[in-house]
């Protein structure tokens, strides 16, 4: 039997590509239990959109990949063990990418119902993830970012585990789409802070000003020893501050990027390279604006078990950069990125309705 879904909007189609993905999998695992009923309800409450009621225990195959993600966060902060949002211990496996924190499996359905442009929810078991967003795992902490999204917040207003559908929905929403508890007060300029954290790769400082609405449309404008000043992107800036892979790894990443294309930096149409980028620097903006543009899908896509393979050696950045100064300033234009991963999706919503195909 072939269904036809449509929708009227990439937000729309991701939510659709999430929900069946999602759908597909509680089948499998109620049908693995002999739950055949409650697979169907299950399956017609995601696709009304209605919040995830919670299961526990799901079970999936997980390859070892997956549950090195999962590790990486829990030993990132001792917080990572408790749902950011209600506090529970079962199934805190769901992260949102672009915010950087973790939540139990109730808390991702309500996350997922703000849309992504609020929350860009990832499996930490099932969906593979980039060297840089691998990277970006390392700094999700639950207790820093509560420290920014309930700054605020009186206590009692905080939802627990067994806290209902709706209450949960309220709260998350207040939380991460109102904005509720953040306290605007604490920083003169965000903008400020934001160039501040790219520079001394101050990954707290980028998500603390996310959180308080900076405004990316912006130059940075860079001054040296040796030459007249000039102005670059700020995603040109976050590319000339690459960081290590980890420890183990001697492979630069361009994590701090990543985390400004993920909360809605643009990439633009063409590579500007004032600032002498090395040549992956280059290459990595060149593969965004190809998925943009809908080009270079072979290339830009991570193959599945391919994402964590590096090449080795690390590539100095010119040393120009090094002694040169910032300020940032305000510039008229800006570009929608809001279709950056449109071909990733596409590849993502065939493998996704193929899995549910063989289900
Ligand atoms: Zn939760």
């Amino acid at each position: 039997m072939e269904h036809y879904f449509q929708a009227i909007s990439e937000t729309d189609r991701d939510s659709w590509i999430q929900a069946l993905y999602d759908a597909g999998q509680d089948i499998r695992y109620r049908r693995s239990t002999g739950d055949s009923a409650a697979a169907k309800a299950h399956l017609t409450r995601r696709l009304n959109g209605l919040p995830d009621i919670g299961e526990t225990g799901r079970s999936r195959r997980v390859s070892s990949v997956s549950l090195n993600n999962l590790k990486l966060v829990q030993n990132a902060s001792p917080s990572n063990l408790r749902c950011c949002d209600c506090n529970s211990e079962d199934s805190v496996e769901w992260i949102s990418m672009n915010l950087l924190l973790v939540f139990c499996v109730k808390c991702s359905s309500c996350h997922r119902s703000l849309g992504t442009t609020v929350s860009k929810v990832k499996s930490l078991k099932l969906d593979s993830f980039s060297a840089e967003s691998r990277k970006l795992l390392t700094f999700i902490n639950n207790d820093f970012a509560n420290s920014v999204y309930e700054d605020l917040m009186l206590p009692e207003l905080k939802i627990n585990p067994d806290s209902n559908d709706e209450d949960r929905l309220r709260f998350i929403t207040g939380k991460y789409a109102l904005k509720k508890y953040v306290n605007f007060e604490k920083f003169r300029s965000t903008q400020s802070l934001l160039i501040h954290g790219i520079k001394r790769h101050n990954i707290q400082e980028m998500l603390t000003a996310f959180a308080m609405n900076v405004d990316t449309n912006m130059q940075v404008s860079r001054t040296t020893l040796n030459s007249s000043p000039l102005e670059i992107s700020l995603l040109e800036y976050a590319l000339s501050k690459p960081s290590k892979a980890s420890e183990e790894i001697d492979q630069l990443v361009y994590d701090s990027a990543e985390l400004l294309l993920l909360n809605g930096v643009s990439c633009g149409t063409k590579v500007e390279n004032n600032v002498g980028l090395d040549a992956k620097a280059v290459s990595f903006w060149q593969a965004k604006i190809d998925r943009f543009q809908g080009k270079g899908l072979q290339n830009s896509i991570p193959t599945p078990g391919l994402t964590h393979s590096y090449t080795t050696g690390t590539i100095p950045i010119r040393a120009s950069g090094r002694n040169s100064g910032s300020f940032v300033k305000t510039s008229g234009s800006r570009l929608s990125n809001s279709g950056n991963l449109r071909l990733s999706r596409d590849h993502k919503f065939n493998s996704i309705l193929k899995k549910i195909k063989n289900q």
